[in-house]
Protein backbone atom coordinates (compact mmCIF):
# COMPACT_ATOMS: atom_id res chain seq x y z
CA UNK A 1 0.00 0.00 0.00
CA UNK A 2 1.05 3.68 -0.89
CA UNK A 3 -0.40 5.00 1.82
CA UNK A 4 -3.68 4.21 4.23
CA UNK A 5 -6.10 4.99 6.74
CA UNK A 6 -5.74 3.31 10.45
CA UNK A 7 -9.28 3.74 12.31
CA UNK A 8 -8.03 2.56 15.76
CA UNK A 9 -11.22 0.52 16.90
CA UNK A 10 -10.22 0.69 20.66
CA UNK A 11 -9.71 4.66 20.57
CA UNK A 12 -13.77 4.21 18.81
CA UNK A 13 -14.40 2.60 21.70
CA UNK A 14 -12.99 4.67 24.47
CA UNK A 15 -14.30 7.96 22.81
CA UNK A 16 -18.17 6.12 22.77
CA UNK A 17 -18.21 5.35 26.57
CA UNK A 18 -16.53 8.27 27.63
CA UNK A 19 -19.20 10.51 25.83
CA UNK A 20 -22.02 8.33 26.97
CA UNK A 21 -20.80 8.64 30.51
CA UNK A 22 -20.33 12.60 30.24
CA UNK A 23 -23.92 12.75 29.01
CA UNK A 24 -25.26 10.42 31.11
CA UNK A 25 -28.13 7.15 30.65
CA UNK A 26 -30.97 9.73 29.29
CA UNK A 27 -29.39 11.17 26.46
CA UNK A 28 -28.42 9.06 23.68
CA UNK A 29 -25.77 9.60 21.80
CA UNK A 30 -26.91 9.57 18.35
CA UNK A 31 -23.84 9.20 16.12
CA UNK A 32 -23.29 11.12 13.09
CA UNK A 33 -21.61 9.51 10.18
CA UNK A 34 -22.14 11.55 7.58
CA UNK A 35 -19.70 12.12 4.74
CA UNK A 36 -18.38 8.66 4.69
CA UNK A 37 -18.37 9.42 8.51
CA UNK A 38 -15.51 12.20 8.24
CA UNK A 39 -13.36 10.04 6.33
CA UNK A 40 -13.21 7.22 8.62
CA UNK A 41 -15.47 4.78 6.27
CA UNK A 42 -18.91 5.26 7.21
CA UNK A 43 -20.24 1.41 6.76
CA UNK A 44 -17.79 0.22 8.37
CA UNK A 45 -17.35 2.69 11.36
CA UNK A 46 -21.27 2.71 11.72
CA UNK A 47 -21.55 -0.87 12.55
CA UNK A 48 -18.73 -1.13 15.20
CA UNK A 49 -20.75 1.63 16.80
CA UNK A 50 -23.43 -0.27 16.41
CA UNK A 51 -21.65 -2.88 17.81
CA UNK A 52 -21.05 -1.14 20.93
CA UNK A 53 -24.61 0.14 21.48
CA UNK A 54 -25.04 3.24 19.97
CA UNK A 55 -28.99 3.79 19.98
CA UNK A 56 -28.97 6.48 16.92
CA UNK A 57 -27.10 7.12 13.95
CA UNK A 58 -27.93 10.26 11.43
CA UNK A 59 -26.31 11.51 7.97
CA UNK A 60 -27.74 13.97 6.00
CA UNK A 61 -28.43 12.39 2.82
CA UNK A 62 -31.40 9.90 2.35
CA UNK A 63 -28.76 7.75 0.05
CA UNK A 64 -26.20 7.83 2.86
CA UNK A 65 -28.94 6.55 4.88
CA UNK A 66 -29.93 3.60 2.55
CA UNK A 67 -25.78 3.04 2.60
CA UNK A 68 -25.95 2.51 6.43
CA UNK A 69 -28.66 0.11 5.78
CA UNK A 70 -27.35 -1.68 3.44
CA UNK A 71 -24.05 -2.62 6.00
CA UNK A 72 -26.30 -4.23 7.77
CA UNK A 73 -27.40 -0.89 10.37
CA UNK A 74 -30.62 -1.57 11.88
CA UNK A 75 -30.63 1.56 14.74
CA UNK A 76 -32.77 4.29 13.48
CA UNK A 77 -30.74 6.68 10.83
CA UNK A 78 -31.98 9.97 11.17
CA UNK A 79 -31.68 12.15 7.45
CA UNK A 80 -31.07 15.78 9.12
CA UNK A 81 -30.85 17.60 5.28
CA UNK A 82 -33.14 18.39 2.80
CA UNK A 83 -35.31 15.19 1.11
CA UNK A 84 -38.01 15.16 -1.46
CA UNK A 85 -41.32 13.87 -1.88
CA UNK A 86 -39.70 11.93 -4.43
CA UNK A 87 -36.94 10.16 -1.51
CA UNK A 88 -40.11 9.30 0.24
CA UNK A 89 -41.05 5.86 -0.96
CA UNK A 90 -37.24 4.80 -0.34
CA UNK A 91 -36.73 6.57 2.90
CA UNK A 92 -40.00 4.49 4.06
CA UNK A 93 -39.24 1.04 2.38
CA UNK A 94 -35.55 1.42 4.35
CA UNK A 95 -37.10 2.44 7.62
CA UNK A 96 -35.16 6.07 7.37
CA UNK A 97 -36.51 8.92 9.42
CA UNK A 98 -36.51 12.38 7.45
CA UNK A 99 -36.30 15.83 8.62
CA UNK A 100 -39.75 16.86 7.37
CA UNK A 101 -40.31 20.75 6.33
CA UNK A 102 -43.20 20.33 4.67
CA UNK A 103 -46.72 19.01 4.43
CA UNK A 104 -46.00 17.73 0.54
CA UNK A 105 -43.06 15.71 2.11
CA UNK A 106 -45.28 14.62 4.71
CA UNK A 107 -47.75 13.53 2.72
CA UNK A 108 -45.54 11.75 0.63
CA UNK A 109 -44.33 9.98 3.57
CA UNK A 110 -47.85 8.99 4.81
CA UNK A 111 -48.97 7.46 1.64
CA UNK A 112 -45.28 5.22 1.38
CA UNK A 113 -46.53 4.30 4.89
CA UNK A 114 -49.80 3.38 4.00
CA UNK A 115 -49.15 1.53 1.03
CA UNK A 116 -46.36 -0.49 2.52
CA UNK A 117 -48.61 -1.14 5.72
CA UNK A 118 -45.65 0.82 7.61
CA UNK A 119 -45.24 3.86 9.94
CA UNK A 120 -43.07 6.29 8.94
CA UNK A 121 -41.06 8.61 11.50
CA UNK A 122 -40.09 12.10 10.85
CA UNK A 123 -38.51 14.73 12.60
CA UNK A 124 -38.85 18.29 12.68
CA UNK A 125 -35.91 21.00 12.44
CA UNK A 126 -36.63 24.87 13.62
CA UNK A 127 -34.44 27.21 12.31
CA UNK A 128 -33.34 29.15 15.92
CA UNK A 129 -31.19 31.24 14.17
CA UNK A 130 -28.95 29.39 11.83
CA UNK A 131 -31.16 30.26 8.87
CA UNK A 132 -29.52 27.34 7.01
CA UNK A 133 -32.24 24.72 6.93
CA UNK A 134 -35.77 24.03 9.34
CA UNK A 135 -38.25 26.27 9.58
CA UNK A 136 -39.70 28.92 11.87
CA UNK A 137 -41.08 28.54 15.27
CA UNK A 138 -44.58 29.36 13.67
CA UNK A 139 -44.42 27.25 10.56
CA UNK A 140 -43.18 24.43 13.11
CA UNK A 141 -46.66 24.78 15.08
CA UNK A 142 -48.19 24.54 11.46
CA UNK A 143 -46.79 21.67 10.04
CA UNK A 144 -46.76 19.56 13.55
CA UNK A 145 -50.55 19.74 13.79
CA UNK A 146 -50.77 19.15 9.82
CA UNK A 147 -48.41 16.29 10.52
CA UNK A 148 -50.38 14.70 13.27
CA UNK A 149 -53.40 13.94 11.37
CA UNK A 150 -51.76 12.13 8.70
CA UNK A 151 -52.32 8.46 8.59
CA UNK A 152 -49.15 6.32 8.90
CA UNK A 153 -46.96 9.21 10.39
CA UNK A 154 -45.54 9.87 13.65
CA UNK A 155 -43.86 12.95 14.39
CA UNK A 156 -41.39 11.56 16.53
CA UNK A 157 -38.68 14.80 16.89
CA UNK A 158 -37.84 17.79 17.16
CA UNK A 159 -34.83 19.43 16.58
CA UNK A 160 -32.76 22.60 15.98
CA UNK A 161 -29.05 23.25 15.34
CA UNK A 162 -26.39 26.14 17.39
CA UNK A 163 -24.94 28.48 15.04
CA UNK A 164 -21.96 29.31 17.48
CA UNK A 165 -21.34 26.28 19.27
CA UNK A 166 -17.67 25.67 19.10
CA UNK A 167 -17.46 29.88 19.23
CA UNK A 168 -15.36 31.44 21.88
CA UNK A 169 -18.73 33.30 22.84
CA UNK A 170 -21.72 30.48 22.78
CA UNK A 171 -24.31 32.69 23.94
CA UNK A 172 -26.63 33.41 21.49
CA UNK A 173 -27.18 29.49 22.11
CA UNK A 174 -29.23 31.08 24.67
CA UNK A 175 -31.28 32.51 22.42
CA UNK A 176 -32.00 29.53 20.32
CA UNK A 177 -32.77 28.10 23.04
CA UNK A 178 -35.31 29.82 24.11
CA UNK A 179 -37.17 29.65 20.43
CA UNK A 180 -37.08 26.20 20.59
CA UNK A 181 -38.32 25.74 24.12
CA UNK A 182 -41.29 27.89 22.97
CA UNK A 183 -42.02 25.69 20.19
CA UNK A 184 -41.27 22.48 22.06
CA UNK A 185 -44.12 24.13 24.84
CA UNK A 186 -46.63 24.47 21.71
CA UNK A 187 -45.79 21.28 20.34
CA UNK A 188 -45.31 19.22 23.40
CA UNK A 189 -46.87 15.51 22.16
CA UNK A 190 -43.19 15.67 19.98
CA UNK A 191 -41.10 13.52 22.61
CA UNK A 192 -37.56 12.98 21.09
CA UNK A 193 -35.95 16.83 20.82
CA UNK A 194 -32.08 17.29 20.06
CA UNK A 195 -30.16 20.61 19.92
CA UNK A 196 -26.52 19.89 20.65
CA UNK A 197 -23.38 18.82 18.14
CA UNK A 198 -20.27 17.81 20.11
CA UNK A 199 -19.14 21.26 20.97
CA UNK A 200 -22.46 22.14 22.33
CA UNK A 201 -23.15 18.42 24.02
CA UNK A 202 -19.12 18.98 25.74
CA UNK A 203 -20.17 22.30 26.56
CA UNK A 204 -23.75 22.94 27.75
CA UNK A 205 -25.35 20.67 30.00
CA UNK A 206 -28.81 22.03 29.89
CA UNK A 207 -29.21 21.74 25.98
CA UNK A 208 -28.57 18.20 25.58
CA UNK A 209 -32.63 16.92 25.52
CA UNK A 210 -33.56 13.04 24.67
CA UNK A 211 -30.10 12.96 22.43
CA UNK A 212 -27.07 14.74 21.06
CA UNK A 213 -25.81 14.56 17.40
CA UNK A 214 -22.21 13.71 17.77
CA UNK A 215 -19.74 13.47 14.97
CA UNK A 216 -16.08 15.27 16.28
CA UNK A 217 -16.08 13.80 19.23
CA UNK A 218 -16.13 10.36 18.71
CA UNK A 219 -13.23 11.02 16.26
CA UNK A 220 -11.59 12.32 19.81
CA UNK A 221 -10.90 15.15 18.17
CA UNK A 222 -12.69 17.88 20.43
CA UNK A 223 -13.93 20.73 18.97
CA UNK A 224 -12.53 24.50 19.59
CA UNK A 225 -13.46 26.19 22.48
CA UNK A 226 -15.47 22.87 24.54
CA UNK A 227 -13.64 20.83 27.62
CA UNK A 228 -12.30 17.15 26.33
CA UNK A 229 -13.49 14.78 28.57
CA UNK A 230 -10.77 12.62 28.11
CA UNK A 231 -10.97 11.32 24.51
CA UNK A 232 -8.68 9.40 21.84
CA UNK A 233 -7.94 10.12 18.00
CA UNK A 234 -9.59 7.79 16.30
CA UNK A 235 -8.05 8.29 12.83
CA UNK A 236 -4.26 7.96 11.40
CA UNK A 237 -3.18 8.93 7.99
CA UNK A 238 0.30 6.87 6.99
CA UNK A 239 2.36 6.04 3.12
CA UNK A 240 5.44 4.57 2.59
CA UNK A 241 8.05 6.97 1.06
CA UNK A 242 8.02 6.29 -2.82
CA UNK A 243 11.07 7.88 -3.61
CA UNK A 244 14.01 9.48 -2.20
CA UNK A 245 16.11 11.58 -4.01
CA UNK A 246 19.35 14.22 -3.38
CA UNK A 247 19.12 17.78 -4.71
CA UNK A 248 21.97 19.99 -4.98
CA UNK A 249 21.93 23.17 -3.11
CA UNK A 250 19.54 25.91 -5.09
CA UNK A 251 17.77 23.40 -6.68
CA UNK A 252 13.77 23.52 -6.27
CA UNK A 253 11.37 20.85 -5.84
CA UNK A 254 7.84 20.32 -7.21
CA UNK A 255 5.56 22.74 -9.47
CA UNK A 256 7.01 25.72 -9.62
CA UNK A 257 10.15 25.17 -7.59
CA UNK A 258 8.92 27.19 -5.13
CA UNK A 259 11.09 25.06 -2.43
CA UNK A 260 14.70 25.28 -3.03
CA UNK A 261 17.45 23.30 -1.31
CA UNK A 262 19.92 25.82 0.84
CA UNK A 263 22.32 22.87 1.50
CA UNK A 264 23.16 19.77 -0.68
CA UNK A 265 19.51 17.62 0.64
CA UNK A 266 17.58 14.49 0.22
CA UNK A 267 13.84 14.96 -0.51
CA UNK A 268 11.67 12.08 0.02
CA UNK A 269 8.14 11.80 -1.84
CA UNK A 270 5.65 11.33 -0.36
CA UNK A 271 2.49 9.38 -2.49
CA UNK A 272 -0.48 11.42 -1.17
CA UNK A 273 -1.71 14.39 -3.16
CA UNK A 274 -5.01 16.73 -2.98
CA UNK A 275 -6.55 14.45 -4.96
CA UNK A 276 -6.90 12.25 -1.83
CA UNK A 277 -7.71 15.48 0.56
CA UNK A 278 -4.24 16.19 1.46
CA UNK A 279 -4.55 20.09 1.08
CA UNK A 280 -2.46 22.03 -1.40
CA UNK A 281 -2.53 24.68 1.34
CA UNK A 282 -0.01 22.60 3.26
CA UNK A 283 2.78 23.22 0.40
CA UNK A 284 5.37 24.23 2.30
CA UNK A 285 3.99 24.74 5.48
CA UNK A 286 2.84 21.28 6.98
CA UNK A 287 5.12 18.60 8.23
CA UNK A 288 4.84 15.01 8.67
CA UNK A 289 6.85 12.19 11.07
CA UNK A 290 9.25 9.91 10.67
CA UNK A 291 10.61 7.90 13.62
CA UNK A 292 8.65 10.24 15.60
CA UNK A 293 10.61 13.53 14.36
CA UNK A 294 8.87 16.29 12.34
CA UNK A 295 10.02 16.31 8.38
CA UNK A 296 8.92 19.48 6.90
CA UNK A 297 6.72 19.28 3.66
CA UNK A 298 8.34 21.10 0.69
CA UNK A 299 7.65 22.47 -2.60
CA UNK A 300 3.55 22.68 -3.86
CA UNK A 301 1.12 19.59 -2.82
CA UNK A 302 0.47 17.92 -6.14
CA UNK A 303 -2.99 16.12 -7.07
CA UNK A 304 -1.10 12.59 -6.29
CA UNK A 305 2.04 13.37 -4.37
CA UNK A 306 4.31 16.22 -2.40
CA UNK A 307 7.69 16.04 -0.99
CA UNK A 308 9.37 16.38 2.56
CA UNK A 309 12.85 17.09 3.32
CA UNK A 310 15.08 13.98 5.26
CA UNK A 311 18.47 15.51 5.02
CA UNK A 312 18.75 14.74 8.83
CA UNK A 313 17.02 11.24 8.34
CA UNK A 314 19.69 9.29 7.00
CA UNK A 315 17.32 6.08 7.74
CA UNK A 316 14.79 7.39 5.98
CA UNK A 317 14.45 5.55 2.41
CA UNK A 318 12.09 4.03 -0.10
CA UNK A 319 9.60 2.52 1.21
CA UNK A 320 10.00 4.03 5.30
CA UNK A 321 6.87 4.36 6.90
CA UNK A 322 5.63 8.47 7.27
CA UNK A 323 2.78 9.66 9.51
CA UNK A 324 0.76 12.52 8.04
CA UNK A 325 -1.85 12.56 10.54
CA UNK A 326 -2.10 10.94 13.98
CA UNK A 327 0.53 9.25 16.57
CA UNK A 328 4.07 8.29 15.38
CA UNK A 329 5.45 6.96 19.31
CA UNK A 330 5.37 9.32 21.42
CA UNK A 331 4.59 12.42 18.66
CA UNK A 332 1.74 13.02 16.82
CA UNK A 333 -0.31 15.13 14.29
CA UNK A 334 -3.75 15.96 15.56
CA UNK A 335 -6.46 17.22 12.84
CA UNK A 336 -5.84 20.47 14.85
CA UNK A 337 -2.44 21.28 13.82
CA UNK A 338 -3.35 20.12 10.08
CA UNK A 339 -5.89 22.34 10.25
CA UNK A 340 -4.29 25.05 11.57
CA UNK A 341 -1.61 24.99 8.61
CA UNK A 342 -3.95 24.78 5.91
CA UNK A 343 -6.74 27.73 6.66
CA UNK A 344 -9.39 25.21 7.40
CA UNK A 345 -10.81 23.10 10.47
CA UNK A 346 -10.86 19.73 11.72
CA UNK A 347 -13.77 18.57 10.50
CA UNK A 348 -12.68 19.65 6.88
CA UNK A 349 -9.35 17.73 7.02
CA UNK A 350 -11.24 14.36 8.37
CA UNK A 351 -14.00 14.74 5.92
CA UNK A 352 -11.69 15.53 3.16
CA UNK A 353 -9.90 12.09 2.94
CA UNK A 354 -10.83 10.36 0.25
CA UNK A 355 -11.80 7.05 -0.99
CA UNK A 356 -8.42 6.01 -3.03
CA UNK A 357 -7.03 5.61 0.46
CA UNK A 358 -7.56 2.31 1.43
CA UNK A 359 -9.02 2.21 5.63
CA UNK A 360 -7.60 -0.05 7.56
CA UNK A 361 -9.86 -1.06 11.19
CA UNK A 362 -7.51 -1.86 13.73
CA UNK A 363 -8.14 -3.59 17.00
CA UNK A 364 -5.65 -3.98 19.43
CA UNK A 365 -2.56 -3.66 16.78
CA UNK A 366 -4.20 -6.24 14.74
CA UNK A 367 -6.18 -5.07 11.75
CA UNK A 368 -9.36 -6.55 11.61
CA UNK A 369 -10.49 -5.68 8.15
CA UNK A 370 -9.44 -3.56 5.39
CA UNK A 371 -12.06 -1.93 3.08
CA UNK A 372 -11.24 -0.11 -0.35
C1 LIG B 1 -22.62 17.49 11.16
C2 LIG B 1 -23.72 17.79 12.08
C3 LIG B 1 -23.61 17.43 13.45
C4 LIG B 1 -22.35 16.85 14.04
O1 LIG B 1 -21.46 17.89 14.34
P1 LIG B 1 -20.09 17.62 15.13
O2 LIG B 1 -19.58 18.97 15.41
O3 LIG B 1 -19.20 16.85 14.20
O4 LIG B 1 -20.43 16.83 16.34
C5 LIG B 1 -24.71 17.65 14.25
N1 LIG B 1 -25.85 18.18 13.76
C6 LIG B 1 -25.98 18.56 12.47
C7 LIG B 1 -27.26 19.15 12.00
C8 LIG B 1 -24.91 18.38 11.59
O5 LIG B 1 -25.05 18.76 10.31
Amino acid sequence: MNAWIEIDLGALAHNTATLRETMGDAVDVIAVVKANAYGAGAARFAFELQRLGVPRFAVVWTSEAVALREAGITKPIIVLGHSFPADAPIAVANGVTLTCHSLELGEALSRAATALERTALVHIKVDTGLHRFGVTLDEAVTLGGQLHQLPNLLVEGLTTHMANADEPDDSFADTQDALFAKAAARLPWIPYRHTANSATALRREGLRYQGIRSGLALHGVVPPNSPNPGLRPVLALRARLARVAEVEAGEGVSYGLTWRAERPSRVGLVPVGYADGWRRALGNMGSVLFNSVRCPMVGRVCMDQFLIDVTDQPAAVEGSVVTLLGADGAAGITADEVAAESGTISWDVLASLQARLPRLYVRDGLVEAITA
